[in-house]
């Protein structure tokens, strides 16, 4: 069990499910933003080998790149690792490389192996020169040791809900891995926040969906939604936030309103379980 301490003031948040194609890059990167873009100082770190949140940034992270991985395996620190972002001053970034794919099996046999990320994170925040109020972790589609470290490295998980057939399916799977992680790794880690994304209104579907899952998780779910909007999807191939891509798209303004939701409403959680 962990015995060290992550800075009160900075709320560290896994994105996290193990299906894929759900929004947690999306989410990541644009909530990331919004928050930077309300005065924030944010880090997004990307622990999917994909490096679809460093693409979405901007950042570099071709294979020779400092990164994630060389975090994880102890070689580097964080601030060798960290790179700013042309989307927004405040906004920082640790990429992904292609290298994080072998990183779940090269892990198995370190020492502290699920502790990794935290250990790196704690220490680079306690040093830092910037005061960071929120890092993100955008995690891979399963339930390996990288997405275990980045659950450790947490004391929030946000969980993006697609708004169609199976919405659910695999959320206990999630919910259960996250009570172990809770009771064995990281007792101070909740599920604060459940955001419900590529949202069509036009749809009976998606209005059952959320009403479903809203009825499961009344406290969780955001009140924001994000709809499902082609700006939001076309961003990332200019390596791009909807943000920078277009500002006054109705995708850019509800992770705007998911921003400030974030902002205000979790306050309590980080210390009920702190
Ligand atoms: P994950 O990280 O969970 O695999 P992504 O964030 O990469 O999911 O999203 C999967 C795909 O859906 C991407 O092509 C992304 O551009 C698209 N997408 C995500 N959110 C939206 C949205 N609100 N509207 C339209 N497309 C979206
Ligand atoms: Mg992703």
């Amino acid at each position: 069990e962990i015995t060290s301490s992550l800075p009160e003031q900075t709320r560290v948040i896994t994105v996290s499910n193990q299906k894929g194609g759900v929004g947690k890059t999306t989410t990541t990167v644009n909530l990331a933003s919004a928050l930077a873009r309300r005065g924030a100082n944010v880090l997004v770190i990307d622990l999917d080998p994909q490096g679809n949140a460093s693409t979405a940034l901007g950042v570099m992270h071709r294979p020779e790149v400092t990164s994630v991985y060389e975090v994880l395996l102890g070689d580097s620190g964080i601030e060798d690792a960290i790179q700013p972002t042309t989307d927004h001053e405040r906004l920082f970034c640790v990429p992904s490389t292609i290298n994080l794919a072998g990183a779940e099996i090269e892990l198995v046999s370190l020492v502290a192996r699920e502790q990794r990320l935290r250990t790196a994170l704690e220490q680079y925040l306690r040093e830092a020169e910037h005061h960071f109020h929120y890092v993100f972790i955008d995690c891979p589609p399963s339930l390996g040791l990288l997405t275990v470290n980045a659950f450790v490295a947490a004391r929030e998980v946000l969980i993006p809900i697609q708004c169609e057939y199976y919405a659910l399916e695999g959320l206990s799977q999630l919910l259960g891995n996250i009570r172990l992680i809770q009771k064995h790794l990281n007792p101070e880690l909740v599920v604060s926040t459940i955001l419900l994304t590529m949202y069509d209104s036009r749809t009976n579907l998606a209005n059952e969906v959320a009403e479903e899952v809203r009825s499961h998780f009344p406290s969780e779910v955001m009140e924001a939604v994000i709809p499902r909007s082609v700006r939001i999807s076309e961003a990332p191939s200019y390596g791009q936030t909807v943000h920078a891509y277009d500002r006054a798209s109705i995708g850019a303004l509800a992770y705007l309103e998911a921003a400030a939701e974030l902002a205000e409403r979790s306050k309590p959680l980080i210390h009920e379980g702190a």
